[in-house]
């Protein structure tokens, strides 16, 4: 019902992007089933990103026209008739199998399943309307805020977290709106940070985008500007000389964006990230984890690797939220744990997000990883490593006990929180053993050579 809510409140905006509402009932461009399919438009329409905009494929009719294989996948309709349907020809032209094997196609192309919901599922997990003073704003931590800018994506993502709002009706804020906003930023001076979300802000005009970040200026005690956004990912030609342009006048605005696979990272993505990170906008990665896309420790490790290497920070692997629509894709929480147990010690710690779960009933981001602290004492915090070391770590004023021999105590990790051990090391251990390797004649206090 707060849906309904929500859509009144977007009724009176009165925004409409001119030319940028989806009128692609004679789509230009054809696309055979590979992925060396010829697509017969010129560049210069395909890498203007009001054309890709123009024609994304948003009907079963027009996904059968780009996919003939989809033919027998009627059933699809019944679904995109439920959540909408968006994909750019830029999007559907990394789809490199026409099967839910292929992550691109997973990510874009509405399952069957989608209309299995269990009872766990609701529109608004997050109670987001509740967090909600005016409207188009939550505030829920208390110094920072999110706009949601507008209802429209260029891609509407299978898993999305906001189905209640995206892609029914295509709306960006209006002027009266964000004025409503700002009032309650003005009067709400804790609010340092703010997100402009949506739905995706960067679909947005060139003008609507600089009238909600001027007016976020406008209000002093606003210090970051953030933008979620995937229009890196699905809509890369968006990022125009002249948007970066705007971008850079409200500085420090950071961008985070939502990759979910590496082949995600194509030469136009990763340009585009290029283009944001010259002109100094600090980027950061948002994933999903989902159930047959890339839950896999092996995938993630690719996919935040290729990420750093484009100057994309790795910020947050979530769990995936328990909005409608989303049951077949959900992976269990110990898949997550797994994955950072997985990535700590293997790779740098500039690649490893944090894996949150945004919990129900508003209780907001909690992350998650596994235990490192086996034990505790008044002297020593036990903790183990990613090869399985256990070592303490004394707290102030410890002094430590000159290596008590007690007859009857074994080695154990009581013996180690009590400091009678220093540490315990499994026997097969790699780096112990170059150690020994590398500096045969160093033994003892210096560095542990066992
Ligand atoms: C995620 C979120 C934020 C930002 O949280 P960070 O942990 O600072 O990235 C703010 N408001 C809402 C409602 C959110 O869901
Ligand atoms: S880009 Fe974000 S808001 Fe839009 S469909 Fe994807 S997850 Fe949802």
């Amino acid at each position: 019902m707060f849906n309904r809510k929500d859509e009144k409140v977007q009724e009176d905006q009165s925004v409409e992007p001119p030319g940028i509402i989806a009128d692609n009932t004679d789509s230009l461009w054809e696309k055979s089933n590979s992925a060396e399919s010829v697509i017969s438009v010129p560049l210069s329409k395909w890498n203007d990103w009001r054309w890709q905009m123009r024609n994304r494929i948003r009907s079963y009719e027009q996904l059968v026209r780009v996919f003939p294989a989809l033919k027998q996948r009627k059933e699809l309709q019944g679904v995109m008739n439920k959540y909408p349907m968006a994909i750019t020809p830029y999007y559907a032209s990394k789809i490199q199998e026409t099967n839910y094997s292929d992550p691109i196609f997973a990510l874009s192309v509405p399952h069957i399943q989608e209309l299995y919901d269990s009872a766990c599922l609701s529109d608004d997990p997050l109670e987001e309307h509740c967090d909600m003073p005016v409207p188009g704003l939550v505030h829920r931590y208390r110094d920072r805020a999110l706009v949601i800018a507008t209802t429209m994506c260029s891609m509407y993502c299978r898993h999305c977290t906001r189905k209640r709002i995206t892609g029914m009706r295509e709306n960006s804020i209006s002027t009266r709106r964000m004025k409503q906003i700002v009032e309650y930023l003005r009067s709400h001076p804790e609010i340092t940070d703010v997100i402009v979300s949506g739905g995706d802000p960067l679909t947005m005009p060139d003008s609507v985008i600089d009238m909600v970040l001027s007016s976020l200026r406008s209000v002093p005690s606003v210090e970051v500007i953030r933008i979620g956004s995937r229009v890196p990912v699905v809509l890369p030609m968006r990022i125009t000389e002249e948007l970066v342009n705007i971008i850079r006048k409200y500085h420090p605005v950071w961008i985070n964006t939502h990759f979910n696979h590496s082949a995600e990272l194509t030469p136009e993505a990763r340009a585009a990230c290029a283009r944001l990170a010259d002109a100094g906008v600090p980027l950061g990665n948002q994933t999903v984890l989902l159930k047959g896309i890339n839950d896999s420790p092996q995938i993630i490790e690719k996919l935040c690797r290729s990420l750093v290497r484009n100057r994309v920070r790795p910020y947050y692997l979530y769990q995936c939220d328990l909005v409608r629509g989303v049951e077949h894709l959900r992976t269990s929480v110990r898949k997550g744990i797994e994955i950072m147990e997985y990535m700590r010690g293997r790779v740098g710690g500039i690649a490893i997000p944090t894996f949150v779960v945004d919990v129900p009933h508003g209780g907001g981001k909690i992350p998650v990883l596994p235990n490192y602290i086996i034990s505790m004492s008044e002297s020593y915090t036990v903790f183990r490593n990613y090869e399985g070391m256990i070592v303490s770590y004394p707290e102030p004023g410890t002094e430590p006990v000159a290596h008590l021999i007690m007859p009857e105590s074994q080695s154990g990790v009581w013996e180690v929180s009590a400091g009678i051990d220093e540490m315990i090391m499994p026997e097969k251990n790699k780096r112990m053993a170059r150690r020994r390797e590398n500096s045969p004649g160093v033994t003892g206090d210096s560095c542990n050579g066992f």
